[in-house]
């Protein structure tokens, strides 16, 4: 059946090598609005080299990137795809909002600086108007009372909210989670997991590379499974948890439980 929704991201054909290693070797995935699809796979299939890919962290050698309605603008240079157009590529990267295993939080700035730091910076908010945002997200996250506090005084946990909050503060289209929860020790997990629920439950569209298997079978509206850098098995988390066609998905959902 064809999706009525607007696409919100569409990877065409994504290749990726370093030297003599093809890490992704042709990747096409649509997130239409609202979509939230889970990456799952072993280490090393290029889930992180997929999702970096999107905003050009990594240049890919080959494939093509859309945005909303707008193709980014690609160059080949020395076997890699650049930005042909700057301005281009710095405005689709504002729309796609990236949040680290390791939160990246700037340590000399407290959580309020951090969060209005982009949308003065790049938004062009005033100081204002940003730090009412702020407030309001922080609100969202549970963390009002830490706003002047630095990075270094919060839990692991409560600095993955932050770096999400920061995150909303740019208003993406889309959102990008690469193990959002895979640093935080296990009782830290779940206050995470919980801001993400409520935003996949707000229809905000993610593309989220996880291990919680249970999670990921919850929110997700899609789930993909990567490969060797190949999509092995795309389905709603139905067919691909309970009923997987391949057998290496199979034999990973099996020693996953
Ligand atoms: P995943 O996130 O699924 O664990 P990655 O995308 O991090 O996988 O990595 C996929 C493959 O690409 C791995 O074999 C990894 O060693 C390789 N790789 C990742 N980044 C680099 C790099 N900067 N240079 C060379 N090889 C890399
Ligand atoms: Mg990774």
């Amino acid at each position: 059946m064809t999706d009525l929704r607007p696409i919100a991201l569409d990877l065409q054909d994504i290749h990726k090598s370093y030297g003599s290693l093809e890490v992704l070797k042709g990747v096409s995935l649509t997130a239409h609005d609202g979509d939230v699809i889970s990456i799952l796979g072993s280490s090393g299939s290029g889930k992180s080299t997929l999702l970096r890919c999107i905003n050009l962290l990594e240049k890919p050698s080959l494939g093509k990137i859309i945005v909303g309605q707008e193709e980014l603008k690609l160059k080949a240079h020395k076997g890699e795809l650049v930005a042909a157009d700057k301005k281009q590529l710095e405005k689709l990267r504002s729309k796609i909002g990236f949040v680290f295993q390791n939160f990246n939080l700037w340590p000399h700035k407290t959580i309020l600086q951090n969060i209005i730091e982009g949308p003065t910076q790049v938004l062009g908010l005033s100081k204002a108007e940003a730090i009412s945002d702020a407030e309001r997200l922080l609100t969202k996250v549970g963390l009002l009372d830490k706003k002047d506090a630095y990075p270094d005084n919060l839990s692991g946990g409560q600095r993955q909210r932050v770096a999400i909050a920061r995150s909303l503060a740019m208003r993406p289209q889309v959102l990008l989670f690469d193990e959002p929860t895979s640093a935080l020790d296990p009782e830290l997990v779940n206050e995470v997991l919980a801001v993400m629920r409520e935003l996949a439950a707000e229809g905000r569209t993610m593309l989220i590379v996880t291990h919680e298997m249970r999670f990921a079978r919850e929110v997700s509206s899609k789930v993909v499974f990567l490969h060797q850098g190949r999509i092995e098995e795309i389905g709603t988390p139905e067919e691909v948890f309970d009923n997987p066609k391949s057998p290496r998905v199979r034999e990973f959902m099996a020693s996953h439980r």
